[in-house]
């Protein structure tokens, strides 16, 4: 059957291909140390699951959740709290996932052949989300010796013609935190054009050593009118098996998102929806979420640490989200266990065919010099990865 060209264009997404490959393979009893999945290995906090055991229970199952409109109350009350945004209750759309999140704004905000600016590396679904919407994208590089950040100046040069901008600090797949200097630098190059911006904020709590989050709608009084933030509770509260996220932004942004949904999804599944009110509302939430991240932070010392000891490979010590990224090209004209290294895509089937270490490719995050590894997994997982993918460049 013939399919349609813009679904013919896009490939299976890399990140869930590997995560479901080293998941299946798992399965299978082979003993794989997965760096793949972006997903904490933690279990949802118990009060969340209760939150949403309890509405199941109690009849919360029909379209129309029964805490949809606290959910939004809660949400607009945490960006005008943690974020200093003012944000109301009706900016707010609930999705399934952030993923859903900037797929809908893709899809409300651009008409055919409509440039969107994308640093580089990227998360490997905005220039497929892009493409889908019939878009194009405008690769903006950031390369190592900067330390993976674009300059306002690539904003400047690269604005004209183009409709929007996706920024992500902390970034997938670096594993990088702008400073809010830089982010206010960005900010000023920013409001010189007509851009429209989507910050993606999905790893807003996953942050270390000094560096400090600050949402890009905050950082001048102009830029919400043209900033939509995205956020969800996969990352934050290990919630990514939920399908709950979320936007924010101007009201005719969000009427167009609220009526392309309602044809859509209609809405996420409603006692999902009283788990992430708990998430937002109850106490007990800041502290299980700094447990989680202070475990993190740990694991991205340590995880930098053993890469930059191997020879050949050189890493960033993360500042957020849970990801590093070494530079590992200098293995690449090897031949490693029978595999001839070319590239990001050869280095991450050998570690997964003959060393059972599960880790993505850079090519399709754009920097086919790097891999990426997911460090949300044990710190003895760690260790027994690493000392496989030593020996495997040794
Ligand atoms: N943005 C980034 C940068 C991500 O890494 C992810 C990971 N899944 C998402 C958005 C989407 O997350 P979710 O759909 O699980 O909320
Ligand atoms: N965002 C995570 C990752 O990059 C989860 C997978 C996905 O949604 O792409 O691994």
């Amino acid at each position: 059957m013939k399919l349609s060209q813009r679904i013919s264009a896009v490939p299976p997404s890399a990140t869930i291909a590997i995560t479901m490959r080293a998941k299946e393979l798992q399965n299978s009893g082979v003993d794989v140390v997965s760096f793949g999945a972006g997903e904490p290995d933690f279990d949802t906090p118990q009060f969340i699951k209760d939150a949403a055991a309890e509405a199941l229970q109690t009849g919360d199952t029909k379209y129309g959740p029964k805490s949809a409109a606290a959910l939004k109350e809660a949400i607009a009350a945490k960006l005008q709290r943690e974020n200093n945004l003012p944000c109301q209750a009706n900016q707010v759309v609930v999705t399934v996932g952030a993923k859903h999140a900037i797929e809908l704004l893709c899809q409300v905000l651009l008409n055919p052949g409509d440039k969107v600016l994308v640093p580089s590396p990227y998360w490997v679904s905005y220039p497929e989300m892009i493409k889908l919407a019939c878009g194009e994208t405008v690769v903006l590089p950031a390369g190592r010796d900067n330390g993976f950040k674009i300059t306002p100046d690539q904003i400047r040069d690269n604005a004209a013609g183009a409709k929007a901008i996706i920024l992500n600090s902390p970034s997938n797949p670096t594993g990088v935190t702008y400073t809010p200097e830089e982010l206010s630098e960005i900010a000023r190059a920013v409001l010189e054009t007509d851009l429209i911006v989507i910050s993606d904020e999905i790893y807003e709590k996953l942050i270390y050593g000094d560096a400090k989050f600050v949402s890009f709608a905050s950082l001048d009084p102009k830029l919400p009118e043209r900033t939509i933030t995205v956020n969800g509770l996969s990352k934050s509260f290990a919630m990514t098996g939920w399908r709950l996220g979320w936007l924010a932004g101007p009201a005719e942004v969000v009427d167009g998102v609220r009526r392309l949904m309602s044809h859509q999804t209609t809405n996420p599944v409603s006692f999902a929806q009283a788990g992430a009110l708990a998430a937002y509302t109850d106490p007990q939430s800041d502290g299980v979420v700094e447990q989680m991240r202070q475990e993190f932070e740990k694991r991205g010392i340590h995880i930098a640490q053993r890469l930059n000891a191997i020879d050949g490979v050189e890493c960033i010590e993360p500042t957020g989200a849970f990801y590093v990224f070494p530079d590992v090209s200098a293995h690449y004209g090897r031949t490693l266990s029978g595999v001839e290294i070319t590239g990001s895509m050869d280095l991450a089937k050998a570690a997964l065919e003959s060393s059972n270490v599960a880790v993505v490719p850079g090519a399709p995050f754009g920097e086919d010099n790097c891999v990426r590894l997911s460090f949300a997994t044990s710190m003895e997982q760690i260790d027994k990865g690493i000392d496989r993918l030593a020996e495997l460049l040794a």
